[in-house]
């Protein structure tokens, strides 16, 4: 006998079926037994009455405890209109129980799984995550994420966007954070960094001709623990050839509004998206993130808007040092290249940020496509000499091959799904988030090594700082 998803059998009425999965819920009623099984597609009841059992299912009836496995085969039955369940996919019917296989036993798990996890210690979760995810509350958190990232595929597919993926292994690359460095065992005293944000890469990919380009991209930054980051997050990552700031926020604000419609239509979204300028957005705000929301109690208000018209440097308030807003790939306003010596300060830059809510989901923008302005703009920012042709080099160069214009935006997903869901944290939107200090309970990562695997990347720990 085929399986049937347990939705599927409400189609089945009459009929045998075999459904498998997890006791949910067991309620013991007299003799008779009821127990909520849970599939990928939802709950179902089954009924166990002894009497309607095969002589080898009856015998393990009592043994079977909350998320256990069980492979089931039974007859489906249509509930009567007292019984039904309008909440449940599969509240119309029940299935009554022939024969009972157990697939996989558990022991007693160390928090309830038909209970919402949110008050249960997190360190506990987080080592048991296989068990958190099978949550209600997780499971849809984890399913929509990926409706989300699907309908952003298709979408950017349908727009003549390529998929492509960019190495893990590769130089630093600044976003403002510190790397994660890779020894490398076959180049003595090398290292490799993981990616901050594939920012070079996705340039030299318009360099390359492909003009538009996305990747759901992996993104590393190894910042102090501070409230809601993670060391690893994913950014919804984009490149574009040819189009202007103008076309950036004007596609980006038109799929991302769709997405919402589409997915989420309870969701109220206002177009168009408000634009505010920085200075406005500092002085009326205080904040470049403000929160736009009319009803902040509201779950259902989404308040999204466009942060524009960014100076293109900052003063570093220690170093007194001239820094980039965002990065210094950063293309000036055409009408402040004058100052580029004079008033550097008083430049402004063709970049914007995407902000929901009060979170800053995305920062973008439109790149320098010219070999002598990069060069002119990492020198303002102290960049020179060896240090820019061993870090920067490679860009300076492929800029000098027929660069086109271009420009782009990263919206962050683990943000964009925490806020469409309603969750405290970018963790709930995660399958398998680090804690707080950086640490995956389950595997206990990040782990020492052995002396071996150390000496073979030509490491030596000293074991004090
Ligand atoms: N790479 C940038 C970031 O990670 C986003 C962008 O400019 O596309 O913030």
């Amino acid at each position: 006998m085929n399986r049937s998803l347990n939705t599927e059998t409400t189609k089945q009425i009459g009929k045998e079926v075999r459904i498998n999965g997890w006791v949910h819920a067991r309620r013991n009623m007299g003799k008779i037994v009821f127990l909520d099984m849970r599939d990928m597609s939802s709950l179902i009841q089954v009924v166990v009455v002894p009497g309607e059992l095969d002589e080898a299912s009856k015998g393990i009836v009592d043994e079977i405890r909350p998320e256990f496995v069980l492979e089931i085969t039974g007859v489906v039955q249509e509930r009567g209109e007292k019984q039904k369940n309008p909440d449940l996919a599969t509240g119309n019917v029940e299935i009554l129980a022939k024969t009972i296989q157990i697939q996989g036993r558990s022991e007693t798990p160390p928090f309830e799984i038909d209970k919402d996890s949110m008050s249960v210690n997190e360190d506990l979760r987080l080592k048991y995550r296989y068990l958190d995810l099978r949550t209600e509350r997780m499971t849809k958190n984890i399913r929509n994420r990926d409706k989300v990232v699907k309908w952003f595929r298709n979408y950017l597919g349908d727009h003549g966007f390529v998929e492509i993926e960019t190495p893990l292994l590769t130089v630093s690359s600044p976003e403002g954070a510190r790397d994660y460095i890779v020894p490398s065992r076959l180049n003595l005293g090398k290292f490799y960094a993981l990616p901050q944000a594939p920012q070079q890469y996705k340039q030299l990919l318009m360099v390359a001709g492909y003009e538009r380009y996305f990747q759901m991209a992996r993104c590393m930054r190894d910042e102090d623990t501070r409230g809601d980051r993670q060391p690893e997050f994913t950014q919804f990552d984009m490149e574009m050839s040819f189009m202007s700031q103008e076309d950036i926020l004007q596609l980006t604000e038109e799929m991302f509004t769709k997405m919402v419609r589409e997915l989420y239509p309870e969701k109220k979204i206002k177009t168009p998206w408000p634009r505010l300028s920085y200075a406005e957005a500092m002085k009326k705000y205080g904040s470049d993130k403000p929160d736009l929301r009319e009803d902040k109690e509201d779950p259902n208000e989404l308040a999204f808007a466009w942060i524009v018209d960014f100076p293109l440097f900052t003063k570093n308030k220690e170093t007194g040092q001239i820094e980039p807003m965002h990065h210094m790939f950063t293309m000036p306003n055409e009408a402040d290249l004058d100052k580029l010596d004079s008033a550097p300060l008083e430049i402004g830059g063709q970049l914007f940020d995407m902000v929901c809510n009060g979170y800053e989901l995305s920062s973008g923008s439109i790149r320098i496509n010219d070999s002598e302005l990069q060069t002119k703009i990492l020198n303002l920012i102290g960049i020179e000499g060896e240090e820019m042709k061993t870090k920067f080099g490679h860009m300076l160069e492929a800029f000098k091959y027929g660069a086109p214009p271009h420009g782009g935006i990263a919206p962050g997903i683990d943000r964009l799904m925490m806020i469409l869901e309603n969750e405290p944290s970018i963790r709930e939107v995660m399958a398998f988030p680090k804690n707080s200090e950086g640490i995956e309970p389950m595997t206990g990562a990040p782990a020492e090594l052995s002396a071996e695997q150390l000496s073979e990347v030509h490491i030596e720990v000293k074991k004090s700082k």
